[in-house]
C-alpha cells in the first residue's frame, strides 16, 4: 500500500486521510510530538498541510527528507516577501506592496501605497492573524518587532475575492477547478460559493497565472491562488502550496475532491480534470456547535473536525450542493434562522452569487 506522511495534524490532514482511505492510500498526519517509529518513512511521500512549522527535531527530520515533495519551494512561499518578489519577477500582478524595514519608511510607504494599508507578518500569519490595518495616524500601533519582519500592502477596494485551485503532476500536466467566490469576516473565510459557468475571462487568466507559477517552480500537487478582482483586473493576494479551505466544496461538488487530487498528483496517479456537478456553497462553522436541524436539508453535508468548540475556531464546515439552483437557494434560506445572526448576510451573499448566473452575459458582470 502506498503511504503519505503529512506535516501537521489539523483538519486538512484529517481530510487528506479520509480521501486516502477511499483510494487505499495510508495517510499519516504528524506533528512535533509524533512518534515516527511506527511510520514507514522510507517508503512514504512527505507533504505538508501547513507552510510554517515550529523548529523541532521531528519536523526538521521530515522537512529535509529527500521524499518531501516541493521541499525547495516552501522557503519561497512561506515568506510573504520572497513570495511577492517571485510573483513580480514572473510579471504577475500582485496587490501593491513594500517591505517594512524601519519606522522611517512610513512617509514613503504612504506616498506609494496610499494612506490605507495592511501590515502583514512575513512568516506564519493566516486567517488575518499577525495583520494590522494602518493609516498615518496609527503607525505607533505597529509593534517594534514588526520592522524587518513584515511587509505592507495597499488595502485594496476589491469587487470580489476569488481563489483558484489547481494541481500539477510530475509530467507537468495541470488541471483546475472553477474559480471560487470567497467571503471573509475579520480575515477568516466564512463562506464560499461556486458555479459551473464562471466568468471565462477571469477563469482563463487565473488558470494561466497559476499554471506558469506551478511550472516555474516545478511544483507537484494542489496549489491555491487567492486573488482580488479589482477595477485594475485580477491581483494575487497570496499562494498556498496545499489544499485550501476555499476548496472544501469540492468534497461534494466535484467528481474528484481537492484532497484526492492532491494525493493523486503527488503519487503520480491519473490526473483527469475534475467534473463539477453544479452549484456549491461551503459554510465554515466558526465556534458553533452542530445543529441537527441542518440535517433536514437533503443536499447538505456536514464535515466535522472533532475539535473542541471555541469562539473564533473553525470546527467544521457544511457543503451544500445541487445542480438545481432554486433547490439550493431554498436550502440556504432555511439555514438562516438556524445559524447565529452574524451568518445571515453571508448566507444571503452566497444565495445571490448562485442566483445571478443565468447566462454567459450575466456571468461577465464581475
Ligand atoms: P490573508 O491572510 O492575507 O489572506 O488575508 C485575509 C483576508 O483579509 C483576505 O482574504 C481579505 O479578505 C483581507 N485582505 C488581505 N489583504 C488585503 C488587502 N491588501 N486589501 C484588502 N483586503 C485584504
Amino acid at each position: 500500500m502506498q503511504s503519505i506522511i503529512v506535516l501537521g495534524n489539523g483538519q486538512l490532514s484529517r481530510m487528506l486521510r479520509q480521501a486516502g482511505e477511499l483510494l487505499g492510500i495510508m495517510v499519516y498526519p504528524v506533528n512535533f510530538n509524533s512518534d515516527l517509529n511506527h511510520i514507514p518513512i522510507s517508503n512514504s511521500v512527505i507533504i505538508a498541510e501547513i507552510e510554517y512549522w515550529p523548529k523541532n527535531s521531528v519536523i526538521e527530520n521530515l522537512r529535509h527528507h529527500i521524499s518531501f515533495i516541493n521541499r525547495h519551494i516552501f522557503p519561497l512561499i512561506v515568506d510573504r516577501l520572497e513570495q511577492k518578489k517571485m510573483l513580480n519577477s514572473l510579471k504577475m500582478s500582485t496587490v501593491p506592496w513594500q517591505a517594512l524595514s524601519n519606522r522611517h519608511d512610513w512617509p514613503n510607504i504612504f506616498d506609494v501605497l496610499g494612506e490605507s494599508v495592511i501590515v502583514k507578518s512575513r512568516f506564519g500569519g493566516y486567517d488575518g492573524h499577525s495583520q494590522w490595518h494602518v493609516n498615518p495616524q496609527k503607525t505607533h500601533e505597529i509593534p517594534d518587532l514588526c520592522y524587518g519582519k513584515c511587509i505592507v500592502e495597499r488595502k485594496v477596494n476589491f469587487i470580489k475575492e476569488v481563489s483558484i485551485i489547481g494541481a500539477r503532476n510530475k509530467e507537468g500536466e495541470t488541471v483546475f477547478y472553477p474559480l471560487t467566490n470567497n467571503l471573509h469576516e475579520k480575515g477568516i473565510l466564512l463562506i464560499s460559493s461556486t458555479v459551473p459557468q464562471v466568468n471565462p475571462f477571469y477563469q482563463k487568466q487565473a488558470e494561466n497565472m497559476l499554471k506558469i507559477i506551478m511550472q516555474t517552480l516545478n511544483y507537484i500537487g494542489v496549489m491555491t491562488m487567492e486573488c482580488f478582482i479589482t477595477s485594475e483586473g485580477l491581483l494575487i493576494n497570496e499562494l498556498a502550496p496545499r489544499v485550501h479551505n476555499s476548496g472544501h466544496w469540492t468534497q461534494n461538488g466535484a467528481s474528484i475532491s481537492q484532497f484526492e487530487l492532491h494525493l493523486r498528483s503527488v503519487l503520480n496517479l491519473a490526473l483527469p480534470s475534475p467534473i463539477v456537478f453544479g452549484y456549491s456553497v461551503m459554510i465554515n462553522l466558526i465556534g458553533i456547535l452542530i445543529n441537527f436541524e441542518w440535517f433536514k436539508q437533503p443536499i447538505l453535508h456536514l464535515h466535522w473536525y472533532n475539535k473542541k468548540v471555541i469562539k473564533g475556531r473553525k470546527v467544521g464546515h457544511l457543503n451544500l450542493h445541487d445542480y438545481n439552483q432554486s433547490r439550493l437557494k431554498t436550502a440556504l434560506n432555511s439555514l438562516i434562522s438556524q445559524f447565529p445572526v452574524d451568518y445571515s448576510n453571508a448566507i444571503k451573499w452566497a444565495t445571490a452569487n448562485i442566483s445571478c448566473i443565468k447566462n454567459r452575459e450575466d456571468s461577465m458582470q464581475y
